[in-house]
This record gives structure tokens, C-alpha cells and sequence, in this order.
């Protein structure tokens, strides 16, 4: 439908070098970012001329990533996200308000091509990969939807942890950070970022090599090489270990701790035997264990561990010596995990 190109993905240079093809004063570069950081689609922003706003339209897309439909929570004010690409393309993302502020959760793919056995995003494959100016206008556009400016951000914090492998689409997602951490967009420090991989464990060094202070997240949910491959294709290709000494690397070059998720499923991989495992790998190593009971997908057949059982979890690996939290449920009446949003607006339309 659309073979326009993003202005989202231009950084002052890149802006500076087009209107300098265009013939046009390069402080415009900054105006055009600025107003693009706001939120605003190219046909709002006035300050730079109806002339050059028609010009830019010719060839880019006036707004590529559009709210379409929301969802908050009654019970913690968690907001659910329906946007529409310039191709017609649906991704979800999720805000969630903390004491300290509000976190995004941004989806880096159209679907996902990892498989996971628990997830909804991955149903369909991968259908593409995310520009780094539509993963910035995710944020834009929630910002600018939840009232926030420039110089006071609704939106404090960002994860990727909505639909799409960020190592599977490494360099957009990339630029997508040094974006978004741009002085004359929303500035917001790679310290505030939460990167989470299924583990592809070449990317990671790579990540670790760029000079961005991302926070780090693997998703483990099982500590067994063969356990894992029953839920995760991926691990055939790396193992655990393989993992746990690329985020050692990460923790060396950036210095930052690194988390892992693990995923309670029951019966899957909430036994002793997995706790013990995960302290005898875990221990001493300088990271963070993030319980979440799985969330169940109708079209999947794995089940969530009981509250209780997620507590005996979490309190035997803390006996174990590791530090660990049970992730509180958010937003549980307004749509079940990851994807489903996207999936369940999906099937409605081929139901119409
Ligand atoms: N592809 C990345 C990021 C997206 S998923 C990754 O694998 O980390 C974000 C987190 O949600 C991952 O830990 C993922 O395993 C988890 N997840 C996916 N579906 C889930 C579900 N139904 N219940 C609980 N966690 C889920």
C-alpha cells in the first residue's frame, strides 16, 4: 500500500543532508525533528512552511504509525495500544504507569519468527521487520496521546518487550535507541531502555561492543538445554551456557547487570529441580531473576503456575541466593499476553 519512506528514520544529519537536497536552510533539520519528537505528523508542523510540508509529502509518509484503538485497565490504569502502519500492518504496545512514571512496551517486529511455545505473537511467523522510525513513533505517538512533551515525557521508560525479536531486527532496533536518546528528540538515556532477546547470543556481543548502556534481558524460562528446546526453538541453536557467558561479556564491557525472564508454566518448568538448577547457574553472577506466571494463550496449550506456586519458586531461589521478584500482573482485564490484542483485532476482522 505504501512505498513512502519514514521521516522517523532520519537523524539530524540525514535530515540536514535531505533539505540540503532539497535546497532548503538546515536549521529546519532540527524543527522537523523536534516537531516529529512531539508526536506530530509532518502536515502538523507548522513551523516550517506549507511549501516544504508538501515536499516532504511527496515522498514520505505523513504519519506512519497510527493509534487506532485503546484499552485502559479499571483495575491499575494499564493501557493497551492498537496502531496502524502506513501499509496497514497492526502492532499492539502497552503503557504501564509505575510510582515513578510511565513504561512503554514497544513491539520491534510485525509478528515474530522465534516460535516460542507460549507466545501469541509468533502465530502468524514474521510478516516484517519494524523501521527504527516506526519503533520511535510507537513512542511518539503514545507520548504525545498520554500528553507528554519533549522537555516533560509522559512516557519515562521503555521496554521491548511487545511483539518481535529486537536481535532478529538488530540494526534498526539499534538506531532505533540512539534515536530516541537524541538531545532534540524525547533524550531518553539507553539507561531507561530494557532490551529483551530470547538469547541470540551473537547479537548480544555485538550489543555489547556498540556503546549503548541498554539494560539487558534474556528470557530464559528453563535452565536445561533440553527443557528450553521444548519451548524455545532457538535454543537449538545456543545453549544456556553459551548465554550466560555472552551476558557475562555484556556485564564486563557495560558494566550493567543483566536480568533474565523466566515464565512459569505449570508443570513445564516450576519444579525443585529447575530452582536448584537456575541457583547452581545464576549464583554469583551479577543479575536479576524476573518470575512472570505465564499468561495463558487460547491457542496454546500451556498453563500458568498458581500464585502460591510462583512464591515457593521465587522463595526457593532467593534461599538459593539469588535476587528475585514475582512480576505483578498488569492490566488483566483488558487482554490476555503478548499479541493477543494484535491477534484477537486480527480475527475480528476476517470474522466481519
Ligand atoms: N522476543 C523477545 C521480546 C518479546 S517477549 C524475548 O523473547 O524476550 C517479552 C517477554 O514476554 C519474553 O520474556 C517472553 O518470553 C514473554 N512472554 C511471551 N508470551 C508470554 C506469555 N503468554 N506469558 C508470559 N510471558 C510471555
Amino acid at each position: 500500500m505504501s512505498d513512502m519512506a519514514v521521516l522517523q528514520d532520519y537523524n539530524i544529519e540525514q535530515l540536514n543532508n535531505l533539505l540540503g537536497e532539497l535546497g532548503e536552510k538546515p536549521y529546519r533539520a532540527k524543527q522537523i525533528f523536534q516537531g516529529l519528537a512531539l508526536g506530530l505528523k509532518i502536515s502538523e508542523i507548522t513551523n516550517i512552511g506549507k511549501d516544504l510540508r508538501e515536499r516532504l509529502l511527496e515522498n514520505f509518509v505523513d504519519c506512519p504509525v497510527e493509534i487506532i484503538e485503546t484499552k485502559v485497565s479499571a483495575i491499575d490504569g494499564t493501557e493497551k495500544f492498537l496502531f496502524k502502519l502506513s501499509d496497514g500492518n497492526i502492532i499492539e504496545g502497552v503503557a504501564m504507569k509505575y510510582k515513578y512514571g510511565i513504561t512503554q512496551c514497544v513491539s520491534t517486529q510485525v509478528g515474530c519468527r522465534m516460535g516460542c511455545a507460549f507466545c501469541a505473537s509468533g502465530i502468524g511467523g514474521l510478516v516484517r521487520n519494524l523501521t527504527a522510525g516506526e519503533i520511535l513513533s510507537e513512542i511518539y505517538a503514545v507520548n504525545r496521546y498520554l500528553g507528554g512533551t519533549r522537555e516533560k515525557r509522559a512516557v519515562t521508560n521503555i521496554v521491548l518487550m511487545g511483539s518481535g525479536e529486537p536481535l532478529d531486527n538488530y540494526d534498526n532496533v539499534v538506531k532505533f535507541i540512539k534515536l530516541l536518546a537524541d538531545k532534540d528528540g524525547l533524550n531518553v538515556s539507553p539507561r531507561n531502555v530494557s532490551l529483551s532477546t530470547c538469547g541470540i547470543v551473537p547479537n548480544i556481543i555485538r550489543l555489547s561492543e556498540e556503546n549503548i548502556d541498554v539494560n539487558l534481558t534474556v528470557s530464559l524460562h528453563n535452565p536445561f538445554d533440553d527443557g528450553r528446546k521444548t519451548i524455545m526453538p532457538i535454543a537449538n541453536k545456543y545453549k544456556v551456557s553459551e548465554i550466560l557467558s555472552a551476558c557475562d561479556v555484556y556485564f564486563e564491557k557495560t558494566g550493567r547487570r543483566f536480568i533474565f525472564e523466566y515464565s512459569l508454566c505449570k508443570g513445564v518448568n516450576d519444579s525443585k529441580t529447575h530452582a536448584d538448577e537456575l541457583i547452581r547457574i545464576l549464583r554469583g553472577r551479577p543479575c536479576h531473576v524476573n518470575l512472570i506466571r505465564l499468561n495463558a494463550v487460547k491457542e496454546k496449550a500451556l498453563e500458568g503456575t498458581s500464585e502460591k506456586d510462583a512464591y515457593k519458586f521465587s522463595a526457593m531461589l532467593e534461599k538459593g541466593g539469588l535476587s528475585v521478584t514475582v512480576r505483578r500482573q498488569m492490566g488483566a482485564d483488558i487482554d490476555g499476553a503478548c499479541g493477543q490484542l494484535r491477534r484477537n483485532y486480527i480475527s475480528g476482522i476476517k470474522d466481519d
